[in-house]
């Protein structure tokens, strides 16, 4: 996908080696598809969401390396780790600034604090994970004289996401705002509600991009804007029906794997089952002990 000077392409990494038991539908757990998203120019290219182990930043940045520019900037949509940690590796290979939003960088923060309650619990070779990000002013930056824009969208899969707006592509690199053909992550989303995630998509499709990368998707697909907002949209419908109606996580798996088949992402759909039955059936508890506890 072109403009005149500018252009984006879409690498899907590898989910990380996993070896802490199966689904309730008998597959091993698995990470989902996460993408990385490189837009550039003639001479220089701007990365969103690099990957959160050390093999992934090494084969995404040979990927960018081969494109030949000069990366200036990482931008981070959200403090996921996942979207990440391993960012640090390649600002050093490739000498770029990281970027993020304020409430974001408080978020990584978080992210980093919870590491090793999660994260090192289910995966190796996390690389350390300083905190490098910085704000740009008025949310914007450029690339070749090109306007990149940072859209604050508040609570998504997590507190503080942001999208990346570039107007010149017609395209919004969405990190988790937007999903693609993949389960949506709901485990922190019950505590807020699902109609701020829901807010957050109308504020995306205000932006009019016909493009949309989301974080998590099934690369067989494309990347169509009135597509995938449409079916995050009605996917937020149906989870918030079946969560209603059925009556344990594993009811709740299943009804999710039979309306959506295809869909990657099933370890994130049993995360989400265990968190939201465990904090819904234990009031007064730390509802963090059930987000954390349904990844292992
Ligand atoms: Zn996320």
């Amino acid at each position: 996908m072109n403009s005149a000077d500018l252009a984006y392409e879409v690498f899907i990494n590898e989910p990380p080696k996993q070896d802490n038991g199966n689904l309730p539908s008998g597959e091993p757990k698995s990470f989902p598809p996460l993408a990385s998203t490189l837009i550039y120019g003639t001479r220089s290219a701007v990365l969103v969401d690099p990957g959160f182990t050390t093999d992934a930043a090494n084969a995404l940045g040979d990927w960018v390396a081969g494109k030949g520019r000069d990366v200036s900037d990482i931008f981070i949509t959200h403090g996921h780790g996942d979207h990440w940690f391993a960012s640090g590796l390649l600002a050093k290979r490739f000498g770029a600034r990281t970027v993020a939003t304020e409430g974001t960088i408080g978020q990584m923060h978080a992210n980093v604090a919870g590491r090793p309650y999660v994260w090192d619990k289910v995966y190796d070779g996390i690389p350390p994970s300083p905190v490098t990000a910085v704000t740009v002013p008025n949310n914007t930056f450029t690339l070749e004289s090109r306007r990149l824009d940072i859209i604050e969208v508040g609570h998504t899969d997590t507190d503080a996401s942001s999208v990346l707006h570039v107007p010149d592509l017609e395209l919004v690199v969405a990190g988790d705002v937007i999903y693609n053909g993949a389960h949506l992550y709901l485990s922190e989303t019950s505590l807020s509600g699902l109609d701020k995630w829901r807010a957050a998509i109308d504020r995306v499709e205000s932006l009019g991009a016909r493009h949309i990368v989301a974080g998590h998707q099934d690369a067989k697909l494309d990347d169509d804007a009135a597509r995938t907002i449409a079916t995050t949209r009605e996917y937020l419908d149906v989870a918030e029906e079946a969560l209603n109606v059925e009556k344990t996580p594993v009811d709740y798996y299943n009804a999710m794997i039979t309306r959506y088949p295809e869909y990657q992402g099933r370890t994130v759909l049993w995360s989400t089952a265990q968190a939201v039955y465990g904090i819904r059936e234990n009031p007064g508890k730390d509802p963090v002990k059930f987000i954390a506890g349904g990844w292992l």
